[in-house]
């Protein structure tokens, strides 16, 4: 029988056993180096968030859609941190709770975010990440590219551009682009190597020139108010401007990402997981219509010509995600078992 706990703050949560690997705290990251840095790491953050010097905000309701009823799917993320992943019962996006609040997410990021992710030394960690960057620049160039004018009357903005290895990729193509990140340490890197255009700045609230396109690369899922957030970056389109997003796909599971391990979407610092619809809903939510798209997931969107009633969300999308990643968990259970009896044999 299925029990439903309502919160203290009135949302409702009701367990959905995936697999039980989710709600136990055995399950801990299993690529890369669980040692060295990102252990420790992992335990000083640990400590800071029991004796309270980092503090959490609980989820009050859906980020998109504002619903209040959930089903929990996980009680733990990837590096074994208590925290809940919450499904929406209405739109289906995937929510951490808790949050770390705002004074405390940025004590995270600029203190213990990149050894968490790379779990290297800064700058050996730094020249990893850059090369990562471009590779990934390149992608989104021959994505964006094509709906864009001419080079010489084309300005660019990318938000959240770390060491600018994106940023790069178009500067280098003749495109007039410019970075905007709050990590100072490792935006210094790209701007003292490489002299990229980069600006150690959250974007302009009243910016001076309007962009004909903005790069969104995994940005949205780390912001609190993912609506709020697009709002304010709008002002700085032009009437035709592009906003190219890119987010992890929740049902990308499926085609085999991340070998079939939804475990590995679940992060501390990720406060939404998406799938197109959901984030297509969102945007259409603030004024724009998506372009083009995928599940794994790259989208582009433009400003709706005028105000647009959002797509009504189909009901039972819960259900069908949730059936989609039962079935993404049996093939990670098949995958698994054919690595193991292929190393027997070996
Ligand atoms: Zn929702």
């Amino acid at each position: 029988m299925k029990v439903t706990h309502t919160m203290e703050n009135g949302i409702e949560i009701e367990d959905y056993v995936i697999s039980k690997r989710f709600f136990r705290d055995r399950q801990k990251f299993n690529f890369g180096n669980m040692f060295g840095i990102r252990s420790k790491t992992i335990k000083e953050l640990q400590a800071k968030i029991r004796n309270g010097q980092l503090t959490t905000v609980p989820l009050e309701k859906c980020h998109i859609c504002g619903g209040r009823r959930f089903s929990r799917i996980a009680a733990y993320d990837r590096y074994g941190f208590s925290v809940d992943q919450l499904l929406c019962r209405n739109c289906a996006l995937v929510q951490t709770t808790p949050n770390f609040d705002s004074e405390s997410m940025s004590c995270f990021y600029s203190n213990y975010y990149r050894s968490l992710q790379e779990g290297l030394e800064e700058e050996k960690g730094f020249s990893r990440r850059f090369k990562r960057q471009v590779r990934n620049g390149r992608k989104v160039f021959k994505r964006l590219s094509g709906h864009l004018k001419n080079v010489e009357e084309c300005k660019l903005i990318e938000v959240g551009c770390g060491g600018g290895g994106i940023v790069s990729v178009f500067a280098d193509h003749g495109y007039s682009i410019v970075g905007y990140d709050t990590d100072n340490t490792y935006l210094k890197y790209g701007v003292d190597k490489y002299e990229l255009p980069l600006i150690n700045s959250l974007a302009p609230e009243q910016p001076e020139v309007l962009y004909d396109a903005m790069i969104l690369r995994h940005v949205l899922e780390h912001i609190l108010d993912p609506k709020g957030f697009i709002c304010g970056l709008k002002k700085m389109l032009r009437p035709d401007g592009l906003l190219y997003v890119e987010v992890p796909g929740l049902l990308a599971v499926n085609d085999g990402k991340y070998d079939f391990d939804l475990m590995k979407y679940f992060v501390i610092e990720h406060v939404s997981i998406f799938h197109l619809a959901n984030l297509k809903s969102l945007f259409e939510k603030v004024g724009f219509e998506m372009v083009e798209g995928n599940e794994d997931i790259y989208a582009i969107f433009k400003l709706a010509p005028k105000a647009t009633t959002p797509n009504k969300i189909n009901t039972g999308v819960a259900e069908s995600v949730l059936g989609e990643l039962m079935i993404a968990e049996k093939r990670y259970v098949e995958n698994k078992k054919s690595i193991t009896e292929i190393e027997k044999s070996d």
